[in-house]
């Protein structure tokens, strides 16, 4: 496989610009609310980002909601809000595409298209994002095996997009005292077989808020190259994921862990 390291041994580096990386030997910090909500919201979480140091923000514009009733996210028009504020203050946007139709209209306003652990075996919409020359974070699927997730990866790197990141966010088990099963086996096991970068999503991993700061640590501990977790303003607010979700003051505290975590390791 293309994604293998037996082809190559080379970690790969996924250069968003502006001397921003995700890349083995760095620890990317990717923060922001599941749902992009309102621009108060996206100036709100833009300054604590920035308050903070971290340069990549995420959020979702088209959310796949389990309930077709619960919010679907502001679309096109808020992607393009976002870019216009989080571009000014530096930041670097990632966000789901869910459809094959979106990638184009997207482009001009995203830094990362992220696949969703739903569409993470949607082979339509992987062939086309190996088409573009920006980056794809791909979630392993809610049941996927890691060769699936790998194999996953093989159909966007062997269309022509070498920008890829992997990311664990918790497979569904038997368990049901956490939202999904974070799988840190995972990741060891990614960075052997692939010369991807790999980070970890402790929000969904897990799904409670109190627990997502010791999940976070324990994916940095495990080798990953970058952690993505959920943070709001008010997150009992928060119009979807808000369990998940940590506010501020928690946020910032786990930033600062988490580079120190990197140090240490
Ligand atoms: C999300 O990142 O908010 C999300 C929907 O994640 P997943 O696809 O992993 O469930
Ligand atoms: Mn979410």
């Amino acid at each position: 496989k293309l994604v293998s390291k037996k082809w190559k041994a080379k970690p790969t580096s996924v250069d968003l610009g502006d001397g921003i990386f995700i890349k083995e030997g760095e620890m990317a910090v990717i923060t922001g609310p599941c749902s992009i909500e309102t621009e108060e919201q996206i100036r709100a979480v833009v300054a604590h980002c920035v308050e903070n140091d971290i340069k990549m923000m995420r959020g979702g514009v088209f959310k796949p909601r389990s309930s077709p009733y619960a919010f679907r996210g502001l679309g096109l028009e808020g992607l393009k809000l976002w870019h216009k504020i989080a571009s000014e203050a530096g930041i670097k946007i990632v966000t789901e595409v869910m459809q094959t139709s979106q990638i184009e209209e997207m482009y001009p306003y995203v830094d990362v298209y992220q696949v969703g652990a739903r569409n993470s075996q949607n082979f339509n919409l992987l062939d086309e994002l190996g088409k573009v020359d920006k980056a794809v974070m791909i979630k392993r699927g809610i049941s996927g095996t890691i060769e699936e997730l790998l194999q996953s990866a093989e159909y966007v790197f062997s269309g022509g997009n070498e920008n890829l990141i992997l990311c664990e966010r918790g497979i569904r088990t038997y368990e049901r005292a956490s939202r999904n099963t974070l799988d840190l086996n995972a990741i060891p096991i990614l960075k052997a077989k692939s010369h991807l970068p790999v980070i970890v999503d402790p929000s969904h991993g897990i799904g409670i808020r109190a627990y997502v700061p010791q999940m976070a640590l324990a994916g940095v501990m495990s080798g990953a190259d970058g952690i993505i977790y959920e943070s709001h303003e008010v997150p009992e607010k928060a119009y979807s994921d808000g369990q998940q979700t940590l506010d501020f003051a928690q946020s910032a505290r786990l930033a600062g862990w988490i580079r120190e975590s990197f140090e240490m390791r």
